[in-house]
């Protein structure tokens, strides 16, 4: 690392000794831009990296509400405004009880890089609540909606900040946010994305990170191995919103998906998985993925999620979480033959995988690049709220297809121009840095 980086990343250590995640996910970036650094001394000049690491600005914000027994429940709530350079900050609420500071300003931090990326006019942000929605009557879950919007409308709007679902945050409270958010600002500005389709929302947004993934896989397939997902066993942790949609595409495109999880477990079902099943089971009954196997009797469910990566596959869709695969998880998928794999969640992969990979000739595509069609296709609802108009499912679709494309094309031929073109991170973090960096720079110090 430059040495100039490495001294930014120590005195992160000294400032946020507790924020792991945070930590992971600067070091990650940070390693791979000494080029960067190199080529630009005037960015060195500028402290440019120093302020791009620390958010702009935190919004905390304490959250009660009312449970169905009459009880006062009390969560906390956050809004990590991280870069504004771009455009609005935008990115996703996590309603999940292991949120904290240090899971909000990585998700940020990466999320400048994504949104960057994607070609849109937007800055990064990121915010949720260790408000777990699991177990919650639908009740209460509009009780807490309406609660947290009750503080963060103040802080966000069509020209500052945008945001939208993530882990725990589905169509459901999405809607609730919005209502209360209209209730309280009484204008029709589309503050949200993932809205639903009669208010507001933009076809495909629900199918746009699952589907965009397997969009950027078939590329990366066909440009470094000219290969496809046709034939291919494929294995996704998590059974949420990103992986649901990314397993539909996987067989459209002639996959054999053999595996899905959740944070209990997971079902392996040689067969292929049946996905009404699961849907059903997810998004219908809220239930848990071990229910599928009382009527697949084909399949098996092995309780503990990570053991997912011990089914030999030929793609590895990690969908669920941060961290899931670590060292021993990267050896023992390439030990099985795995080719490829691309990052539906973010950061599912250690530093240490993700580098195991590469060395190994895996074709491994970073979250900021490979997950980057919902951020897109919330750009896409923006754009048709601000023109007043809907386009059709074919349309966005399309947009989706095209901008995941480009994005592989773009980080691809940065790592090849670097020396590697297996090193996609280099290539998404160099290529998604300059645009944030030229923008910064000609904005002056603020
Ligand atoms: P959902 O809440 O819809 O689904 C999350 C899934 O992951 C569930 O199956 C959940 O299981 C599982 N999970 C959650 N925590 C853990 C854990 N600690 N260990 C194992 N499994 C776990 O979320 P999304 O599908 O929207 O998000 C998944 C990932 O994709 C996240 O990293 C998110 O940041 C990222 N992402 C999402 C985007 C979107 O558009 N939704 C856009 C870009 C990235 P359970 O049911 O047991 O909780």
């Amino acid at each position: 690392m430059n040495p100039r980086l490495e001294e930014i990343y120590v005195n992160l250590e000294k400032s946020y000794p507790t924020q792991k995640e945070y930590l992971q996910a600067a070091k990650e970036i940070l390693s791979t831009l000494s080029p960067v650094a190199d080529a630009h001394p005037e960015y060195v000049q500028a402290k440019l990296f120093e302020r791009f690491v620390e958010p702009e600005r935190i919004i905390c914000f304490r959250v009660s509400w009312v449970d169905d027994k009459g009880e006062v429940q009390i969560n906390h709530g956050y809004r990590v405004q991280f870069n504004s350079a771009l455009g609005a900050y935008k990115g996703g609420l996590r309603f999940h009880p292991s949120v904290n500071l240090s899971i909000l300003k990585f998700l940020g931090l990466e999320q400048v890089l994504k949104n960057s990326l994607t070609g849109l006019p937007i800055g990064g942000g990121k915010g949720g609540s260790d408000f777990d929605p699991k177990g919650k009557s639908d009740h209460e879950v509009m009780a807490f909606c309406q609660a947290f919007m009750t503080e963060l409308y103040r802080h966000i709007g069509e020209f500052t900040d945008v945001p939208a679902g993530d882990i725990g945050v589905g169509g459901r409270e999405i809607g609730y946010l919005y209502g209360q958010y209209r209730r309280i600002v009484q204008r029709n500005d589309g503050v949200l994305t993932g809205k639903g389709l009669t208010y507001g929302g933009s076809l495909v947004r629900t199918e746009a990170t699952g589907y965009g993934l397997c969009y950027f896989g078939e590329r990366a397939l066909e440009t470094m191995k000219h290969d496809s997902f046709k034939g291919k066993t494929v294995v996704i942790s998590g059974s949420g919103n990103v992986a649901i949609y990314a397993a539909q595409k996987a067989m459209v495109l002639g996959a054999n998906v053999v595996a899905m999880s959740d944070s209990n477990g997971y079902i392996h079902d040689p067969n292929g998985i049946d996905l009404a099943a699961v849907r059903d089971i997810k998004e219908v009954r809220r239930g848990r993925i071990k229910e599928y196997v009382a009527d697949h009797p084909s399949a098996t469910y092995v309780e503990g999620s990570r053991g997912i990566w011990s089914i030999p596959c030929d793609i590895a869709l990690p969908c669920a979480t941060q961290n899931e695969i670590g060292l021993e998880e990267a050896k023992t998928l390439v030990a099985n033959g795995v080719i490829a794999v691309f990052e539906g969640a973010n950061m599912p992969c250690l530093l240490e995988a993700s580098r195991y990979f590469m060395e190994n000739k895996i074709i491994y595509g970073p979250a900021k690049a490979a997950n980057a069609g919902g951020v897109a296709t919330s750009g896409f609802e923006m754009m048709q709220n601000a023109g007043r108009v809907s386009w059709s499912f074919e349309e966005v679709d399309a947009m989706l297809k095209k901008t995941m494309e480009n994005i592989f094309d773009h980080c691809y031929a940065t790592a090849s121009s670097y020396g590697d073109p297996y090193d996609i991170l280099l290539g998404a973090n160099v290529y998604g840095f300059e645009k944030v960096a030229d923008a910064m720079m000609k904005q002056g110090i603020i």
